[in-house]
């Protein structure tokens, strides 16, 4: 671009994910999918969570075929604390240490408060918080005791705002949000990393939407958000990205 001749002033060198054991969870679908497969191209050996056994297999056999990685869904149903906390333990009897964990799993609604059942108040509490909590309590050991590991910890931008009709959802993301940065101060001299990334709307089947029915303009593109991830986690050892917000950006063209 004319006028700018802006040259790097170092070479960064980046973290290597090749043979890394990472979880990714909410993988059946959506952001956590994208995840799994930007992982998986950089060599990283995947624990796929979510509930929908199916989808999950299916994925895994995708990523094995085409990385030569190993990949190994696990179905559970992360607002069943007891199953959380043993697929924990099973992940880790089939991979050893774990050195990063991705908290993608979630579920919100978009509706007055007084429309949630109390049903869905816990799916909403016990996926985007507790299991969180659960995940990160049962795999943190491994990683305090080789000094290394990454945990991060999808939120939203309503993890630091109000919204109307999204009460419950919101307060679950502050809770996250409260937990990744207040978990960081006690694991960062241990040689742990937690990020917080609060990604605004994205193009996928959350809040029963149908992927492709956000325009570019309103939503992230899951595929360009697990890019971000990948940058967040390959930061150089001396460098944490501890919080990040991401916005779709508007076309120049359709402002008004
Ligand atoms: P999505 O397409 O609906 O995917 C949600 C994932 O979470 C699915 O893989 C789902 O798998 C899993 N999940 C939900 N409940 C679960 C449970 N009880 N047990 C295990 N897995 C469960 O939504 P997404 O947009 O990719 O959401 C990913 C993350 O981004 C969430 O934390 C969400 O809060 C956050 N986020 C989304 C948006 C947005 O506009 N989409 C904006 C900001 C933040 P199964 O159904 O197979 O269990």
């Amino acid at each position: 671009m004319d006028g700018y001749n802006i040259k790097p002033i170092f070479k960064r060198k980046i973290m290597s994910l090749t043979n890394k054991a990472a979880v990714v969870t909410g993988a059946s679908k959506g952001l956590g999918r994208a995840i799994a497969k930007r992982l998986a191209q950089e060599g990283c050996n995947l624990a796929l969570v979510a509930r929908s056994a199916e989808a999950l297999a299916q994925l895994a056999n995708e990523l094995i075929t085409e990385h030569g990685i190993k990949a190994h869904a696990f179905a559970v149903d992360l607002s069943c604390t007891e199953a959380t906390l043993q697929c924990a333990e099973q992940i880790q009897a089939t991979f050893g240490a774990v050195d990063i964990l991705i908290n993608n799993a979630g579920s919100g609604y978009y509706k007055p408060f007084m429309e949630h059942t109390p049903a869905e108040h816990d799916a909403i509490i016990d996926v985007n918080i507790k299991a969180a909590i659960h995940l990160s309590y049962a795999l943190l050991p491994s990683m305090l005791e080789r000094r290394q590991g990454h945990i991060i910890n999808i939120a939203s931008d309503l993890s630091t705002r109000p919204l109307g009709n999204m009460a419950v959802y919101a307060a679950s993301k502050f809770a996250l949000r409260g937990f990744s940065l207040s978990l960081l101060q006690e694991v960062q001299k241990h040689g742990i990393k937690v990020s917080l990334l609060n990604p605004g709307i994205i193009d996928t089947c959350f809040n029963n939407n149908t992927p492709g029915n956000q325009s570019a303009q309103q939503a992230l593109q899951p595929d360009a958000l697990a890019e971000t991830v990948f940058q967040m986690l390959t930061q150089p050892q001396f460098q944490l990205i501890d919080e990040l917000t991401v916005h779709a950006q508007p076309s120049p063209n359709n402002q008004d």
